[in-house]
């Protein structure tokens, strides 16, 4: 392909995406395909001569385009959705055709300083003290990887890459049953291993906070036990029903105990910018290691996760290598942030959020979510009158909810909800029952569409045997 033909297909790819954004809503949100159904379409082999780049579009609105679930689509009430606002497009389309590789300073210096400026912008968004420094990661999985990592090297005074975990006494981790798997991931992949993964029961609370009692006694007949207990994992805002911890209570029994503390505010964390929902993780300005995902509410594409640490010289020493070839002269005034990551190298993911912050303003970005919060709310209580169960109520954007009759009735409500395809749901289970969440973030989301949902919830539920 020659510049000429890129820049002719480079424009009307623009002008597709711009079509295909506002005619958003015509399109189910869910994919409506089955099994198998794309694969079917893909030539087994591939092919040995050329093709062109009309056939090949063409394709791709005949054969993927059908086979796609909408992420922004303005009723995407499923998951968490992973936003992705214009701005941060055209920033990633110009990191798309420089496609640098930014994984220490003189790699690419430009992307290592707005790196550094763009946390420190968030930082002081989300109202975090001056002492955390910050770096991107991929994902909240590695963020909290990363935070694991450090766990096990501090509780094994920085043995453990040189010695591995085998015959040793077991580093131990605490959370609450509320978390995410990445949690459970992060402790098998670090070798610390299920076992020592300890969930302690959640108090009988709106928002479910750990036992801090039960977290203390159970520290103490670890360390009884010949344990090493190396870290606590605190929630702000769980994906199932948005649970948040005690973070303040959790920084005391880490601080008493020596532990590490790590905060998954993954979705909920970008609500920080509106300073009145900073209660739900009072107490955070203690933790040593913070993550939220500006790919999911604040419209950073994916994919772009902010992690915060108190002492990166602690993360460094975990996980920086330096082989001849990565040697670089400057290194001791510069930071190299794949010393802050596992993976060495890494996209230039600052650049879209300094488009993104200086297109919306953080004004902008909190009327968004201020918004969200709202028409959330509207919903519940919408469904709340007309005699649905509230199960879990509102943690910000969050609540969910129960048809009448038993946890098949309620999934069949989901699935049929799906195949009508104006929203999309998904569901979970809270204290062993289904339950329907529903979860307003999405960028393009007006006030119409949640009285859209709420219609539709009540029509399909109607409709239901
Ligand atoms: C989405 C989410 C994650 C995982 O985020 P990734 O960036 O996909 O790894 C972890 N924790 C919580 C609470 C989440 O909502």
């Amino acid at each position: 392909m020659d510049w000429d033909e890129f820049s002719k297909w480079g424009k009307q790819i623009a002008d597709w995406g711009a079509d295909y954004h506002k005619t958003l809503r015509d399109r189910p949100v869910r994919a409506q395909t089955k099994p198998g159904e794309i694969a079917a379409q893909l030539p087994e082999a591939p092919p040995e001569a050329p093709e062109a780049m009309d056939a090949i579009m063409a394709d791709f609105e005949r054969v993927v385009m059908p086979g796609l679930t909408h992420w922004q689509h303005p009723r995407f009430f499923a998951y968490f959705p992973a936003n992705a606002a214009p701005p941060s497009m055209l920033a990633e389309m110009l990191v798309t055709v420089l496609a640098p590789q930014c994984m220490l300073w003189q790699t690419s210096p430009a992307a290592t300083e707005m790196e550094q400026r763009m946390l420190d912008w968030l930082r002081q968004a989300i109202g975090l003290p001056a002492d955390f420094s910050g770096v991107i990661q991929d994902s909240a999985s590695s963020a909290t990887l990363a935070a694991v990592l450090v766990m096990r090297e501090r509780a094994l005074d920085w043995q453990g890459n040189t010695r591995g975990l085998a015959g040793g006494a077991a580093p131990r981790v605490y959370c609450s049953g509320q978390v995410h798997t990445s949690i459970d991931r992060a402790i098998w992949v670090s070798g610390i291993g299920q076992e020592n993964l300890v969930k302690i029961a959640s108090l009988d609370a709106p928002r479910r906070p750990l036992d801090v009692d039960a977290l203390r006694a159970q520290i103490m007949a670890d360390r009884a036990a010949g344990h090493i207990p190396a870290g606590i994992i605190g929630a702000t805002g769980g994906t199932s029903i948005g649970g948040c911890d005690d973070i303040a209570a959790l920084a005391e029994v880490a601080a008493e105990e020596g532990l590490y503390l790590h905060v998954d505010a993954a979705w909920a964390g970008a609500a920080m910018i509106c300073p009145e929902y900073r209660d739900l993780w009072a107490g955070v300005e203690r933790a040593d290691s913070v993550v939220f995902n500006p790919h999911k509410w604040l419209g950073a594409q994916f994919d772009c996760s902010a992690h915060f640490i108190r002492d990166p010289d602690a993360l460094r020493q975990t996980l920086a290598i330096r082989p001849e070839y990565l040697k670089t002269h400057a290194q001791q005034e510069v930071t190299d942030f794949s010393e802050w990551s596992v993976p060495l190298g890494r996209r230039f993911r600052a650049l879209k959020l300094w488009f993104l912050i200086r297109a919306y303003g953080l004004d902008g970005l909190r009327a968004m979510i201020r918004n969200h919060v709202a028409w959330s709310g509207q919903v519940c209580e919408g469904l709340r009158a007309a005699g649905f169960e509230i199960v879990s109520e509102p943690v910000l954007s969050l609540f969910s909810f129960r048809t009448s009759g038993d946890d098949a009735r309620n999934l069949a409500l989901v699935e049929a909800i799906n195949a009508d395809g104006r929203i999309y749901l998904t569901q979970t289970l809270v204290d062993g029952r289904t339950a329907i969440r529903f979860q307003a973030g999405a960028f393009g989301m007006t006030e119409a569409d949640a009285a859209i949902a709420l219609d539709v919830i009540q029509e399909i539920n109607r409709s239901l045997p």
